[in-house]
């Protein structure tokens, strides 16, 4: 751990000019206030310096709380640009061979595996074993058993385990939620969640099962399923789910290309979502209770986020949502805070539970009970 005072101190500035530092932060409910922060900094390397990788990292130059100061990755051309991009040491620098290493390296303390879905759980467990907090993107793992695998090696090597679900920390959903706690809708009764898009290059990871885990569902589906839990606040009991595949050389054998999935909650509401790599402009959720309703779209894109209730527009702030993942994780790791919405381990292994349960249904047609 390192405060924000120590990396300012060792820049040379004076007690007078920290004072004067400004920083950003959502806590005050904008983008940006002019207050001071004095508390520990998360010292994050990035596994994995693909496209989100790199958003990531761009997200991390604003944020007050934690700092890009390493990176892990196959490819030593982007490791050469990154280290001259965001001035990270050599010393900092690992391949996927001896990242073990990390372990000797005390500047570090997290790392944000941002990998292929199917390398999530080896990464994890090795970082792990490695004494380092695991930051994991979405989908944490491949299935539910790889996610407690992951889950139980933390749990056992004494570090936090956070999966990247950025829509957690977004205000408009944030509101939405607040709004469900409190009673503004009434008994819910309906949730719909629509996420997709046409995917192009056929040879990209997310079509390969083993490096995927799936198809559409691991990859953008999984928006819709955490968002059914967080919007209705509940858990869902059954799944039922069919597939549709209009294109058997593109979305081979376990890569699913669009498939629509039900769920039935204890309280009786019920959810209807559709998950697709074939279909744009679907990026929508829909709450309805009995008093009133909240209709987001794009509901889980980067943003900005859209929204409306029953009462009117949400016109809570637009933030950069990997700025502020970013920053609240700090305050997770190393001050205990307990986000609205969970975003550890076991948060992520619960939608893993869920996607289990989909594929099931799909490939019996039957209607599939769930326990998460
Ligand atoms: P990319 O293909 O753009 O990048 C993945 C990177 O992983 C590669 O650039 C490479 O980096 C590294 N890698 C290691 N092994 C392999 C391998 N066998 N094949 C391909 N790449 C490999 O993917 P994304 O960045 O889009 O996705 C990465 C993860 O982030 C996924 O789990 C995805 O679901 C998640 N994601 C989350 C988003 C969110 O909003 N939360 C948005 C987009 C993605 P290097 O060359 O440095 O080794």
């Amino acid at each position: 751990m390192n405060s924000r005072r120590d990396f300012l101190q060792k820049l040379g500035l004076s007690a007078l000019a920290l004072q004067l530092v400004p920083y950003s932060g959502w806590a005050a409910g904008t983008d940006k206030t002019e207050q001071v922060y004095d508390g520990p900094v998360l010292r994050v390397a990035i596994m994995g310096l693909g496209g989100y990788g790199t958003i990531v990292a761009e997200a991390m130059r604003k944020c007050t709380k934690a700092k890009l100061v390493g990176v892990i990755s196959g490819t030593p051309s982007k490791v050469k640009a990154w280290q001259s991009k965001y001035g990270i040491p050599e010393k900092n620098c690992y391949n996927y061979e001896n990242f073990d290493n990390i372990k000797n390296n005390s500047d570090i303390d997290a790392v944000y595996v941002i990998t292929p879905n199917g390398l999530h759980h080896d990464f994890v467990i090795r970082v792990a074993a490695a004494g380092k907090h695991a930051i994991c993107e979405k989908p944490m793992a491949v299935n539910a058993k790889e996610g407690q695998e992951m889950v139980d090696a933390c749990k056992k090597a004494n570090v936090k385990l956070l999966v990247g679900y950025r829509m957690h920390f977004e205000p408009k959903t944030l509101e939405v939620i607040r709004m469900r706690q409190n009673g503004e809708f009434g008994k819910i009764r309906f949730f719909q969640g629509q996420c997709g898009f046409t995917i192009g290059d056929p040879t990209q990871w997310r079509l390969n099962k083993k490096l995927a885990g799936g198809g559409s569902m691991m990859d953008i589906g999984i928006y819709a399923i955490n968002g059914s839990r967080y919007m209705t606040g509940e858990e869902p009991i059954w799944v039922t789910a069919q597939e549709t595949k209009t294109d058997t050389v593109k979305f081979k054998e376990g890569v699913d290309e669009t498939i629509q999935f039900q769920f039935g909650f204890p309280s009786g509401a019920v959810a209807s979502c559709l998950s697709t790599y074939n279909m744009n402009n679907l990026d929508r959720f829909f709450l309805d209770g009995e008093k009133g309703f909240a209709e987001m779209q794009p509901s889980t894109g980067y943003g900005p986020i859209k929204g409306r209730t029953h009462l009117g527009e949400l016109n809570q702030p637009v933030t950069t949502h990997q700025t502020v993942q970013m920053d609240e994780m700090c305050e997770i790791i190393f001050n205990n805070k307990k986000p609205v919405v969970p975003v550890n381990g076991e948060e992520g292994v619960k939608d893993l539970k869920i996607i289990d349960a989909i594929y099931l249904a799909v490939k019996t047609g039957k209607k599939v009970e769930v326990s998460v």
